[in-house]
C-alpha cells in the first residue's frame, strides 16, 4: 500500500491510474478504523479496480466544544488493516493544505441540510459536504463508498453528486454491528462498560419499531414504543421515522421507512439508524 500525504502528488497518482484505464474507488474515513469501514474497503473493491482510502479528521465538520482534539486516532493500526483489506492508496492529508489561511470556498445546501443532525450540528454537513467535494476533486473516483450509518451523511453526498454533476457512483454499504447490535463507531471507545449496557437499547429501539411496523402498526405507534425502549437514562436529539430520500418525518405507513436517533450516552453522542419497512 501507498502512503501520500501531498494534495498535488495525490492527484497524480489518481490520474496515472485512471490514464491506465483502471477503475477508482474511493472510501473516506476519519481513521481509528473498525470493521465497518473495512466493510467499505470490501465493497470498493467489488466495484472497481483499485481502492483509495483517505484518513483525515476533518475540522470544518465539527463545531467548537465537540470533539475534534480528543478524536481516536491509531494510525499504525490504521495502516495494518487498510493494508490486510487490500486497499491500494492511503490517502492522509495534511490541514494546512487542505484548508489554507484564507479559506473561503464551501459547499452548503439547503433542505436536508437544516434538519436533524443539521438541526443539532449547524456546521457540521457544510464541513462535510465540503471536504467531500474537495476529496473528490483530488481522487477523481469512479466509485465513491460510504456507511448507510451515516443516513443522513449518505443523503447529503448523493444531492450534492447529482446537484454539482459529478458523475461519481455511489455505492452505500448496510450498518456493521458488534454481535449485541450496537452499531459499530470510533466514538464507541468512549463509553464505558455501563453505558455501553445503556446504548444496546438504541439498536433495541430501533428493532422495536421494525418490529411494531412489521406487524402492522402505524407508524406514531411505532415511534412510541422505539421511545418506550429507549433506556431512561438516555435523553435522545431525536427519535423519529423518516422517508430516508427526503429525510422528512413520515406519518404514513406507505414508502420506503427509516427509523433514526442521535443523543448522548453518558458524554459520548451516538447516532444509528434502521430501515423499519423491510426495504434496505
Ligand atoms: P467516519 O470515519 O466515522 O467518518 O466514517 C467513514 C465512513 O465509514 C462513513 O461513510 C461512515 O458512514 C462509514 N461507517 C462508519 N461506521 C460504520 C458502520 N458501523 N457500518 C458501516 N459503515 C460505517
Amino acid at each position: 500500500m501507498k502512503e501520500i500525504a501531498g494534495l498535488e502528488q495525490m492527484r497524480a497518482a489518481c490520474a496515472e491510474i485512471r490514464r491506465s484505464g483502471s477503475t477508482l474507488g474511493f472510501v473516506p474515513t476519519m481513521g481509528y478504523l473498525h470493521d465497518g469501514h473495512l466493510a467499505l474497503v470490501e465493497r470498493a473493491r467489488a466495484e472497481a479496480d483499485v481502492v483509495v482510502a483517505s484518513i483525515y479528521v476533518n475540522p470544518t465538520q465539527f463545531a467548537p466544544g465537540e470533539d475534534l482534539a480528543t478524536y481516536p486516532r491509531d494510525p499504525d493500526g490504521d495502516r495494518a488493516k487498510l493494508e490486510a483489506a487490500g486497499c491500494e492508496i492511503l490517502f492522509l492529508p495534511k490541514s494546512n493544505e487542505i484548508y489554507p489561511d484564507d479559506f473561503s470556498t464551501y459547499v452548503v445546501m439547503e433542505e436536508i441540510f437544516a434538519r436533524y443532525e443539521g438541526a443539532f450540528r449547524p456546521t457540521h454537513f457544510r464541513g462535510v459536504a465540503t471536504i467531500v467535494a474537495k476529496l473528490f476533486n483530488i481522487v477523481g473516483p469512479d466509485v465513491a463508498v460510504f456507511g448507510q450509518k451515516d443516513a443522513q451523511q449518505v443523503a447529503v453526498i448523493r444531492r450534492m453528486i447529482r446537484d454539482l454533476s459529478y458523475g461519481i457512483r455511489l455505492a452505500v454499504v448496510e450498518t456493521i454491528r458488534d454481535p449485541d447490535g450496537l452499531a459499530m463507531s470510533s466514538r464507541n471507545v468512549y463509553l464505558s462498560p455501563e453505558e455501553r449496557q445503556e446504548a444496546l437499547s438504541i439498536s433495541a429501539a430501533l428493532r422495536a419499531g421494525r418490529e411494531c411496523i412489521s406487524t402492522g402498526a402505524d407508524n406514531y405507534v411505532a415511534l412510541e414504543q422505539m421511545r418506550a425502549t429507549l433506556s431512561p437514562s438516555i435523553t435522545p436529539d431525536y427519535i423519529d421515522i423518516i422517508d430516508p430520500e427526503t429525510f422528512d418525518h413520515a406519518a404514513n405507513r406507505s414508502g420506503p421507512l427509516l427509523g433514526i436517533f442521535a443523543g448522548r450516552v453518558g458524554r459520548t453522542r451516538l447516532i444509528d439508524n434502521m430501515r423499519l419497512d423491510g426495504g434496505g
